[in-house]
Order: structure tokens, then sequence, then C-alpha cells
């Protein structure tokens, strides 16, 4: 490995941030750019003109791990074609195995985690006045509430309101790589809304590994449903979302804030995860199938047209085909409008990697395919019932496939893809759906 040269100070920095998993970090690499530019670099979407690669990763499977490594991989030769580069590695991965990385990566240049990502100017100065790797990873701790970013999306922002999880599902690593729970202050989150408002955003999305939960740690004690009546009072903003909702701490009062409150969209993500109450126990969710069935009737009652879709997770161990069988059973009676489905990986670290009886992988691979045969069969039927119905839909771009066209969302989280110019990026336009597909509405643009 050719020799470690310090980054001249006088070159144009030159930064590229590659973000692996999450809105959440999604949002924390937006913090790192604001971060980076303040201390001079410039953001580059070309990796080959970086004079510092970052990597935000991600923890959340084995898989993802895999694909950070192979990433590096490449990154490895870039270091020895570019020795003055600087190579830093951020995020859940990061925060977890730090030491791991380095040994397996040992050209990477600086290793932070979630808890101090704040002090990566430091530690970039730090590296670059050395010359040889910087390791600083906080066990615990919390990160300052206020931050500036650069978004990547003027017009539809991320906004945590809380960080961290207390919940312990035990094939979780989040609560191991984001901490314990930490509400932000609700003036800091109104006042990042607002600035956002004014720089023309239509749509904030309220984030946290679980939303639900917030405020519970704040000395005021205020809900989740109180502060999205506040959100909702913000002049000029248009929509309002909110993931990741736990169902244990799915309250009343956020049923009625959804009925309510006009700005918040009729769309809810609420995971599930498994349909059988003895796998439900051995995950750790605390509540059984029974409550999470009367939650989606009483959210029914309330937001009629609610879309609610979901996360699921088969070949959890010691499922058995009766446990799937309880899985399906709540698909059919839920009738999602649509549910990311994954099959269990175990997770160093977690309770349920102890666990006896996992679950050999072509059973997993089967029960998969079972059960998105099954969910594709009810989206496709949900989608149906937008046909010939006028819906708000924000313009996010145009489409990845056809460059005369544009996507976007509507208010129940519907990708819809209909014809249009540029110059409607950003705008909530009218859109009469005429097809109905299992990922998308395909539309025609009304006046
Ligand atoms: S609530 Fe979500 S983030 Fe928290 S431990 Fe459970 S699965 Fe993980």
């Amino acid at each position: 490995m050719p020799e470690k040269s310090k980054v001249s100070e006088n070159s144009s920095r030159k930064v590229y941030i590659r973000t692996f998993g999450c809105q959440m970090n999604e949002y924390d690499s937006e913090v790192m750019a604001a971060l980076l530019q303040e201390s001079g670099f410039e953001l580059t979407q070309d990796i080959n003109r970086a004079d510092f690669i970052v990597i935000n990763t991600c923890y959340v499977r084995e898989k993802v791990k895999h694909k950070v490594f192979s990433f590096l991989g490449e990154l490895k030769k870039i270091k020895m074609q570019k020795p003055h580069v600087l190579l830093g590695v951020g995020g859940c991965l990061a925060q977890k195995e730090p030491h791991q990385l380095i040994e397996k990566a040992p050209f990477v240049d600086i290793i932070w985690g979630t808890l101090n990502l704040d002090e990566l100017p430091e530690l970039v100065k730090g590296a670059r006045e050395k010359g040889f790797p910087i390791v600083k990873v906080k066990e615990k701790g919390f990160l300052p509430d206020d931050f500036s970013t650069i978004r990547k999306k003027r017009f539809s922002i991320y906004v945590p309101v809380i960080r961290g999880c207390n919940n312990f599902c035990s094939y979780c690593n989040v609560p191991y790589v984001r901490g314990r729970e930490k509400s932000r202050s609700m003036d800091s989150i109104l006042k990042e809304i607002e600035k956002a408002v004014a720089g023309g955003c239509k749509e904030v999305i309220l984030l946290g590994q679980n939303v639900n939960s917030y405020g519970k740690d704040l000395p005021e004690k205020i809900d989740f449903a109180t502060l999205l009546s506040e959100v909702n009072k913000l002049p000029g903003l248009c929509r309002i979302r909110f993931t990741t909702s736990h169902p244990k701490d799915l309250s009343g009062g956020l049923i009625v804030a959804m009925a309510k409150l006009k700005k918040v969209c009729e769309h809810l993500h609420l995971p599930l995860q498994a349909g059988s109450n003895r796998i439900l126990k051995l995950m750790r969710r605390g509540y059984r199938r029974e409550t999470y069935l009367e939650l989606v009737d009483k959210l029914r009652e309330y937001v009629p047209d609610v879309s609610l879709t979901t996360d699921l997770i088969v070949g959890f161990p010691g499922e058995t085909e009766a446990d799937f069988q309880d899985t399906l059973n709540m698909v059919k009676r839920v009738r999602f409008d649509g549910a990311f489905t994954f099959i269990y990986s175990s997770l160093f670290g977690t309770r349920a990697a102890e666990l006896e009886n996992q679950i050999p992988t072509n059973v997993k691979k089967e029960r998969l395919r079972q059960l998105i045969q099954l969910q594709q069969k009810i989206t496709q039927e949900k989608n149906k019932s937008y046909l010939e119905k006028e819906l708000e839909v924000l313009v996010e771009g145009t489409s990845p496939k056809n460059p005369d066209e544009l996507e976007g969302r509507t208010r129940h989280n519907k990708m819809v893809i209909f014809p249009g110019d540029t110059s409607l990026v950003g705008e909530l336009v009218r859109v009469k759906i005429m097809q109905a597909g299992c990922w998308a509405l395909r539309g025609e643009p009304k006046s």
C-alpha cells in the first residue's frame, strides 16, 4: 500500500457522499454535507473528482454489510491510484463494528459513528494532519438538536423528531447502533420546518425509528399527536408524513389527529412483522395480532380511505407452517396497500441470533414467494379503486424509465406516472388515474 500523503491545504477539496440504508441515514448525509461545506469542501456527484469520499453505512441486515464491503473494495482501487484521497466511513456499521472495519479495510482514513457525526470536520482535520487512520465512535450519548443541512430535494424534506429506540425487538440492530430514544425539542423541529418552507418546501416527512414515542423523554411530556398539530399550523406547508410507527405506541390521540389535521397525509406505515402471537412474543414486539387488528379497525373508522403499509418478516427462528399461515391470514384480513417483505437474517449481537430452530433457506424463500404473491394481488386490487379518480400528486422528478414522463406521490403514498415537463417538479398537480398497476398508477394531468 503506497505511503499515505497529507491532502495539501490549498487544493479545491471536493467531497462525494454515498448513503446506504434508511431515511435517517439520508438525513444524516444531508447534515454531513452541510458540515463539510462549512469547513471548506465542495460537494461533487462525481466520485472520480473527490478528494474526500464518505460512506454513510447501514447495518440493518448482514446483506447490507456485504454491500458496504464490496463498495469499500472499489474504493481501495481509487486509494491505490490517488493516495491523497481521504476515505471516511460513518453510520450504523461504523457505530457497531469500528475495529472490524479498520481491520478489514486498513486503507480507510476516518471512522465515526451515528452518535458523533457532528465531530466530522474535526476528525477530517485530524486525519489530514496526522496522516493515519482515526477511529472515533461514541458508545453512548446524543447528537445536538439543531443541524444545518444540504437538502437533496427542496420541496420534500426529512426531519428527525426522535432518534434511537428503546424497544429491543429481538431481531433488530437499531437500538445497538442508534442508542436510546431522544426526542428533539418541539421548537427546534418547528424552526427547521419553517426555514425549509420559506425555501420552497411543501412536504415534510417526520422521522424516527419509533416516532410514536416522541416526547416521552421531554420535561414538558408532549406527545406525537401534539407535535403533529403544531406542525400542521405552519403556514405554507402542504403535506405532513411520518415514519416509522410502532403498534404498541400507536395512540388513539394519534389516530384522531390523522383524521382531523388537514395536512397529515392519509397514509400510515405500521410494521406488523408477523401474524403469529407466538412469533410476535419471540420477536419481543410487545403486542398481539388482536391488538394490531383493533388498531387497524379504529384507524379505518376515523380515516376511512387511509392507505396502510407494513413490514413483514418470514422465516423467524422457530416459525412453523402454522405460524406462517397466521401471517398470510393477517395479510388477507388487513388487506395492506403494500408491504416490505423480508427473509429473517440473523444479526450478530441480537437476541434472535441466539435462538434455536433457525429455518432452512429454501423454506424461507418459498414462504417469501407465497407472501409476495398474495400481497401483490391485494395491492393490485386496492390500486384499482383509484381508477378514474383525480388525485393530488407532489411531482418528485422525471420517470427513470421515460424522461418525457414525470413521477410523484399522492397523499396515500401511491406512486403516479404521467406525461409532463420538468417545470412541474416540486409542484402539487391534479392527475386523473387511467391505469392501476402493482407498483404505480398512470394518469393524465388535469389543468
Ligand atoms: S421498534 Fe423498530 S427500530 Fe426499534 S428495535 Fe424494534 S424493529 Fe428495531
